[in-house]
C-alpha cells in the first residue's frame, strides 16, 4: 500500500518539498496507525519545510507536527481500529515522520482521544497552537488572573495562538487587548472577542524604562523579545505573563522590577512535552470552552500541495487565525 505526503529532501544543504507517493514499509517504527485526515500549518512547521532551526535531523523527511484521524492499526491496548485521535507535539514532525501525510505511524502515548463531539476538522482548526492557548489560559486562571482582576493582553493576536488565546479569554469573560501589527486584523478580532487593539509598535519596541504604568492584569505572549520585556514592565502587582512564543525574537531583554517591586509572575508554557493528562484536561477544555463558531472564523481550508507555500507565508507573519490542511485533497 502506498501514501501521499509532502516529504523534505536536502541536497547539498538546500532542503526541497514536494508531494510523494510514499510506500506503507517506509513509516517509522510506532505502535499505532493512523489514517490522517487533517493537520495544519503552525509556526514550527514554517521552519521544518523551510530546513530552518535545526529541527530535522534525519532527511528525507514527512512534516506536520500535528495530525488528526481514524486508527487503522493498533498494537497497543488503548487505541482500537476506528478510535478518533489527535497528536501534537513530541517532536513528530521533527525528528519523527509527521502529519503532512495521508498515514502517519506513532507511539500510543503521544495520542489523545478526540474529545466527544468534535470532529477531526475541529481538532486541527485548534492544533498544537490551539492546545497552547489553552495551556496559557489555565496557568493564568491557576495563578489568580480571573475576569474580574482587569485586561487580559494578547500579543501576536492575529496569528494563530493568539486568535485562539482571545476567544478563548473572551468566551470565558476576560476584557482582551490584542496586539497586532495587521491594521486589516481589526475588525476579524472584535469578531472573535478582542474588546482592545493595540497597535504592536507600542510593545515591540526596545524598553526604555524597568516600570510603566500598571496596565494589565494578565498577559498571554506568542512574540517573546521587547514585546515580553515591555508587557511585564506594564502587568499590575501579582499579575502573570504564560510566555510561549518567539515571533519577534528569543531574547528577553527585561528587568526583573516587575518580578521583585510588583510581585509579577512569568509563566513559560511548552505544549511540546507537556505530560498527556494535563493534555488530555486542556483538550477537554478546549471541547466545553471554545466556541466553535468563532473557531470557524479563524479556520482556512487548503489542501496538501499547498503546505510548502504556507510554510513560507506563516514565517513572514502572513497567516491569519488557523491553517488546517486537507491530506486528502
Ligand atoms: P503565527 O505566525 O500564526 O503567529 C505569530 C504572530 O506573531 C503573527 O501573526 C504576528 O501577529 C506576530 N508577529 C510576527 N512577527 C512579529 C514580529 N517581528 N514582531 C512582533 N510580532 C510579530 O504563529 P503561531 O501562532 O503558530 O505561533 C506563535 C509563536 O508561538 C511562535 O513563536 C511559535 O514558535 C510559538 N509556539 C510555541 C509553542 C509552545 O509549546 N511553547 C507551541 C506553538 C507555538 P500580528 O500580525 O497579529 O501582529
Amino acid at each position: 500500500m502506498t501514501f501521499r505526503a509532502i516529504v523534505l529532501r536536502e541536497t547539498e544543504g538546500k532542503v526541497t518539498s514536494g508531494v510523494e507517493t510514499v510506500d506503507d514499509a517506509e513509516l517509522p517504527d510506532g505502535d499505532v496507525t493512523v489514517a490522517v485526515e487533517y493537520s495544519t500549518i503552525n509556526y514550527k512547521d514554517g521552519l521544518v519545510l523551510a530546513g530552518q532551526g535545526r529541527l530535522v535531523k534525519k532527511y528525507p523527511h514527512v512534516p506536520g507536527i500535528d495530525f488528526a484521524g481514524t486508527v487503522t492499526a493498533s498494537a497497543s491496548d488503548r487505541f482500537a481500529v476506528g478510535d478518533k485521535v489527535v497528536l501534537t507535539g513530541w517532536r513528530v514532525g521533527e525528528i519523527w515522520w509527521g502529519g503532512l501525510s495521508q498515514s502517519a505511524k506513532v507511539k500510543a502515548d503521544w495520542l489523545v482521544r478526540l474529545p466527544k463531539g468534535m470532529t477531526t476538522r475541529q481538532a486541527m482548526g485548534i492544533g498544537t497552537a490551539g492546545l497552547t492557548a489553552m495551556l496559557c489560559v489555565m496557568e493564568l486562571q491557576d495563578h489568580a488572573v480571573s475576569p474580574g482582576s482587569g485586561v487580559v493582553a494578547v500579543t501576536g493576536a492575529a496569528g494563530g495562538v493568539g486568535s485562539i488565546a482571545v476567544a478563548l479569554l473572551a468566551a470565558l469573560g476576560y476584557q482582551v487587548a490584542a496586539s497586532t501589527g495587521r491594521a486589516a486584523t481589526h475588525d476579524y478580532l472584535r469578531r472573535i472577542g478582542a474588546s482592545e487593539i493595540i497597535d504592536r509598535s507600542t510593545l515591540s519596541e526596545k524598553p526604555t524604562r524597568p516600570l510603566l504604568s500598571e496596565r494589565f492584569a494578565g498577559g498571554i505572549d506568542t512574540v517573546g523579545s521587547n514585546t515580553l520585556a515591555n508587557l511585564l514592565a506594564q502587568i499590575k502587582y501579582r499579575g502573570s505573563v504564560a510566555a510561549c512564543g518567539l515571533a519577534q525574537g528569543a531574547d528577553l531583554p527585561a528587568s526583573v522590577a516587575p518580578f521583585i517591586l510588583r510581585g509579577v509572575r512569568l509563566l513559560g508554557i511548552d505544549s511540546v512535552m507537556c505530560p498527556a493528562a494535563i493534555r488530555q484536561r486542556a483538550w477537554e477544555r478546549l471541547a466545553s470552552d471554545l466556541p466553535m463558531n468563532l473557531l470557524e472564523e479563524m479556520i482556512v481550508t487548503e489542501p496538501l500541495a499547498a503546505a510548502p507555500a504556507l510554510g513560507a507565508q506563516i514565517l513572514k507573519g502572513e497567516i491569519r487565525g488557523r491553517t488546517v490542511v486537507d491530506v486528502n485533497a
